[in-house]
């Protein structure tokens, strides 16, 4: 159904993937919006290291360039020649990491986004950022309607059920409308029509960011996952998208269509703890802000456990606002014991699982001076495997810490995410299997103090009612996810292994 370029060679199709940062710009004089997408993608190079993508549209053809790993570098001298490359006052871009679908390289790169799709003379590109739980069901009507169609990622079903939509004869805000209503997961989509329009929406419980803003002059519109693919370009935020809303952009702004009566909130409460930068804002709050107000709730929670440490120190970086926060909340000394090699530039969450141990290891260092004979408390923003902060605690044994007290600002994990983060196994998570106490004792902790439920909603800003917590409660927002959680929980405590993920099992999705 489509193609896309790899370099110089042209590929006929993708492997499975998903996108986790995506940028969109159009410029109402004619100007190529490349620089625009360039620095919007590398200022969220942390939603996806693994491949970046970038597309563009010009009188009628799309132009697209994708490859491996972090956005690279760019001379200044080398942006005229990308224009060429990359024409066009209208463009979308991706950079993705891999939570469903093959890991190795090759599939990495026939997964990258942005993805076409064409038919019967409609064409269409999309950016997307999450995760579809009910492909089957979605494979199915596409191979129906197309018997040569090859499903290697989500993106492929949105562009298909959009295409079939429009085949049928209905306008887009409503084929956009029955795309929202067929797909159970999270989605947030920015696209360009054959027609060269640029469109941006959001699944009906809004659980993936996705945010819209203008240039000073008002002549260049965004959307984009985090505000600071805004900041770094100089424009400003205009709104974060409603759950279930449709914005396309006319000449004197936005156009915003509600398309779903009475959606139900839902926005990913881990993009908080772990995901988004600190600098990016959220409904007009930084991010920082709220995990400084994390680090607070944990003292509040554990004062004894405060009182008998010596220093605070972090997991960089997204520890650091915690650390504060437990500084500000205890008085304790916040000491930068833990330094980051500014140079090792992967997420270890992000990682493949081999690769995890010695990235984290040569990436974290421990400064002995500062923790020898202390009890220290660190923070961290989640435990998901219990791996990566075995390490860091290992670390500060060696570097003769007396005792070692976690303070996690996310609370534990007992389930996987259906949505687009990658913990999708009942197995993975340590926490889906051990209670706090136990935890501490496998990966070395004097004690491991989670941030309770309610002090993390409450930091948020958010009401619980408007915050996905499914991985922390159990408990999903969307009926199909809800569905195999269930079924595949009962399966593993009756000593099932799972395969993979589990929603990649065979379980009729
Ligand atoms: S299940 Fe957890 S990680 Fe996944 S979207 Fe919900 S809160 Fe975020």
């Amino acid at each position: 159904m489509s193609v896309f370029t790899y370099g110089n060679v042209v590929l006929k199709k993708r492997g499975i993937c998903i996108g986790c940062g995506v940028f969109g710009a159009i410029n109402f004089d004619n100007q190529p919006v490349f620089s625009y997408m360039y620095w919007g993608l590398r200022a969220q190079n942390h939603r996806g290291h693994q491949s970046h993508g970038f597309m563009t549209y010009n009188e009628g053809t799309f132009y697209s360039y994708k490859n491996l790993d972090l956005v690279p570098k760019l001379k200044p001298s080398a942006i005229q020649d990308w224009f060429k490359k990359l024409p066009g006052p209208i463009g979308i871009a991706n950079v993705r990491y891999t939570t469903s679908g093959k890991c190795d390289d090759a599939s990495i790169v026939q997964g990258t986004q942005p993805m076409t799709a064409e038919a019967d003379g409609m064409k269409i590109a999309v950016s997307f950022n999450g995760n579809i739980v009910n492909t089957q069901q979605l494979l199915q009507e596409a191979l129906q309607q197309f018997p040569d169609f090859k499903y290697t990622c989500d993106s492929d079903l949105v562009c298909s059920k959009l295409l079939i939509e429009l085949k049928s004869g209905k306008d887009f805000a409503s084929a956009v409308k029955t795309t929202m209503l067929s797909l159970d997961g999270a989605f947030s989509v920015i696209g360009i029509t054959g027609n060269g329009e640029l469109f941006a929406f959001k699944d009906p419980h809004g659980i993936k960011p996705l945010c819209a803003g203008h240039s000073p002059d008002a002549k260049t519109f965004v959307f984009s996952s985090e505000t600071v693919s805004l900041d770094i370009n100089g424009f400003q935020r205009d709104f974060e998208l409603e759950p279930g809303e449709l914005v396309t952009i006319i000449k004197d702004g936005f156009k915003r269509q509600r398309l779903i009566e009475k959606p139900r909130k839902a926005f990913c409460a881990f993009e908080f703890a772990y995901f988004a930068r600190p600098d990016s804002r959220f409904d007009g709050k930084y991010v920082y802000e709220i995990r400084e107000a994390f680090g607070r709730n944990i003292v509040k929670e554990f004062p004894e456990i405060a009182k008998d440490a010596d220093i605070v120190l972090s997991v960089p970086e997204t520890g650091d606002d915690p650390a504060m926060g437990v500084h500000e909340a205890s008085g304790l000394r916040w000491e930068r014991a833990s330094r980051r090699h500014r140079y090792v530039t992967e997420r270890a969450f992000i990682l493949l699982n081999s690769e995890r141990y010695s990235t984290i290891d040569r990436k974290v260092n421990i400064l002995d001076n500062k923790v020898a004979g202390k009890s220290v408390i660190i923070t961290e923003d989640s435990i998901v495997r219990g791996d990566t902060t075995k390490i860091v605690i290992e670390k500060l044994r060696r570097a003769g810490a007396k005792k070692v007290y976690m303070f996690v600002t996310f609370p534990r994990i007992i389930g996987p995410c259906f949505y687009g983060i990658d913990m999708s196994t009942y197995g993975q998570l340590i926490g889906s299997k051990h209670s706090d106490e136990e935890i501490a004792k496998i990966i070395g902790a004097d004690a491991v103090c989670y941030q309770s439920i309610d002090g993390l909603v409450k930091a948020t800003g958010c009401t619980k009612d408007e915050l996905c917590l499914g991985c922390i409660t159990g408990k999903y927002p969307t009926p199909l996810a809800q569905k195999v959680a269930n079924e595949m929980k009962q399966k593993v405590l009756h000593g099932y292994v799972e395969k993979g993920r589990i929603y990649e099992e065979d379980n009729g999705t």
